[in-house]
């Protein structure tokens, strides 16, 4: 029977309770929605005692449902001041379900300020424990020290400086399979609420651990293999296909071509260096070098779609893991930068400083913008990241993300919805992506709901992107994404094989009807995402968000954006209905 462990940061206690029945069939965003919506004020500081920070596994994590192991965090952000999940890969989401978890709430604030702790979970139980020595530094000097104390087996959920200062684009990192601090639950500022705990890492380690139950094994086998089947056959996940070969960069280049990869801080839909950060220039670049440097890397147990990917400096030693689209788009494109040299130096510096890459590269973006560098000085940049990662002055501004740089140096152009950066779609060209940054719960997020899909890639359909009435398209993407991919602990990428083989869909739901012994359908499913969306609406709501919050940024009205020249001209009333029914 899988329990949840209650952590409390004021008296320094840990004990497991019994999972409630209302929390019993659900898990991943599903559960951390659930609890902060039931535990937190909407109101509150999400710095202050009464926010919490949730912890929870998917449906099917800790099972051999394949690429299954993300780990969702949610609490109040403190970058939107909105109800936040964010989910990573890595190491911790299948050994929090194998020790019989489903989630770690932690709650309170320590007594004595700036003090920081280490939770360490294991089958005889949790213990919190000074986290001195481990503080203060990099998180590539910090994860090895941590991996020798406590053994190079366990997960490690930790914050880096960024983190301890609380920065509101602070993340939460998760060490990858070969034990790199290189995956993270980046958006939202979510690492500023754990370090606002006194939190500098869990640490898990599942020996011995319980494991999943499975209460109808026929049904989740039979699931198992039509998702495996779906995945294996598409030809965006398969074995050598795109993501397994070029990874999500693959995108570089098409969303260049569709004239809607963001440059130069959203200026331009066209990035003239594009093809050399592309992922095609990735793959070529990881096979001259040789060395370390690979495609095809899987970020965590079970993954058989395998998008990550290692880059080798030009000895073929390691420079860094991963350099994925969103963070070469953020760090590259759009600060007019067209090495991946380059982009994997600030990728790595965000690994090693604790922040989210896509926050870090539009607000420096907008720093350029400002005039604090030149687009396209990649050295500057650098130092700006630096700036960061000491906790200077400056690097408080840049550290509270894009929305308080833009205000702080008076830039208009502040691509931002509920003060989170906007992802690597314009969504000027993209009007489905756009309504899903506008009305989303969490600010803008293209995981909310990837309309990506059928708005350029032909995938579960096809759809003209410019045409401005997808109101309903948004609306079920925002509620199939919240249960199907967020509440189950699957990876998001499975959707491309989903969307398109519905056998594949219906594989993901008998996996969940054979952990829990349900008999849901697909529309079950649907419906369950709903009540999700609806749940994390309502403490907005009561926090003090209005329809006048969905909405894209006041320039995107106005200014045409080249090659196509098209401004945001999804009506309000268009945003207003994605959540009418
Ligand atoms: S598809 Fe990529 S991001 Fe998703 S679990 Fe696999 S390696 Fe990680």
């Amino acid at each position: 029977m899988s329990k949840i462990l209650r952590v409390n940061m004021t008296d320094l206690t840990a004990r497991f309770e019994d999972v409630p029945e209302k929390y019993r069939l659900t898990g991943g965003r599903g559960l951390t929605s659930s609890i902060t919506c039931d535990e937190v004020p909407p109101t509150c500081h999400p710095l202050g005692p009464n926010n919490k920070i949730t912890f929870a596994v998917g449906i099917v994590a800790g099972t051999s449902a394949p690429t299954s192991g993300r780990i969702s965090i949610g609490g109040k952000s403190p970058l939107t001041g909105t109800i936040k999940e964010t989910n990573s890969g890595g190491m911790a989401g299948q050994k929090l379900a194998r020790l019989g978890l489903k989630a770690i709430i932690v709650e309170g604030q320590p007594k004595e300020k700036g003090k920081l702790w280490l939770l360490k979970v294991d089958k005889a139980g949790a213990q919190l424990q000074p986290a001195d020595g481990f503080t203060s530094k990099g998180l590539y000097e910090t994860y090895p020290m941590l991996f020798k104390k406590f053994s190079d087996k366990v997960a490690i959920i930790g914050i880096g400086t960024s983190g301890e200062r609380l920065m509101s684009m602070a993340g939460i990192c998760v060490n990858d399979p070969e034990n790199r601090p290189s995956r993270y639950a980046g958006r939202g500022g979510m690492g500023a609420v754990m370090g606002s705990k006194g939190l500098k890492a869990i640490i898990l380690d599942d020996a011995g651990g319980p494991g999943v139950p499975i209460a109808n094994k026929e049904a989740f086998d039979a699931g198992r293999k039509k998702l495996v089947a779906a995945l294996r056959e598409h030809d965006i996940t398969k074995p050598g296909g795109a993501l397994n070969t070029t990874g999500t960069a693959t995108l570089i280049n098409v969303i260049d071509e569709a004239g809607a990869l963001p440059t130069r801080n959203f200026s331009d839909g066209r990035f003239e260096g594009a093809n050399k950060i592309s992922g095609e220039t990735l793959k070529e670049t990881c096979e001259k070098r040789g060395g370390v440097g690979m495609v095809g890397h899987s970020c965590s147990p079970g993954c058989i779609i395998k998008c990550s990917n290692v880059y080798p400096r030009p000895d073929g030693t390691e420079h860094v893991s991963v350099q994925e689209y969103e963070s070469i788009w953020a760090l590259g494109a759009n600060c007019g930068i067209d090495s991946l040299d380059a982009t994997g130096e600030l990728i790595r510096l965000c690994n090693d400083y604790g922040v989210d890459t896509i926050e870090a590269g539009v607000t420096i973006g907008v720093a350029m913008e400002a005039g604090l560098a030149k687009f396209g000085d990649s050295q500057k940049a650098i130092e700006l990241m630096h700036e960061i990662g000491q906790g200077t002055p400056l690097g408080h501004i840049l550290g509270s993300g894009a929305a308080a740089t833009a205000s702080t140096f008076g830039v208009v152009r502040c691509p931002t919805v509920k003060g989170q950066a906007m992802p690597a779609y314009e969504p000027r060209p993209i009007k489905g992506i756009g309504i899903i940054y506008a009305t989303s719960t969490m600010g803008a997020d293209h995981t909310a709901g990837y309309t990506i899909a059928p708005e350029i890639l032909d995938i579960g359909g096809s759809v003209d992107k410019l045409v401005a009435e997808k109101s309903a398209l948004a609306r079920h993407f925002l509620h199939a994404t919240a249960y199907l991919f967020d509440s189950t602990g699957h990876c998001l990428f499975i959707s491309f094989a989903v969307l398109d083989n519905p056998s594949g869909l219906e594989g993901v739901v008998e996996e969940c009807n054979g952990v829990l012994g349900t008999s849901w359908t697909v529309d079950d499913v649907l419906r369950m995402g709903g009540d999700i969306v609806k749940k994390e609406r309502a403490f907005n709501k009561a926090a003090g968000f209005t329809s006048v919050d969905d909405r894209l940024p006041e320039f995107m009205k106005y200014e045409k954006l080249p090659p196509h020249n098209v401004a945001f001209d999804v009506p309000d009333t268009e945003l207003d209905k994605t959540h009418d029914s």
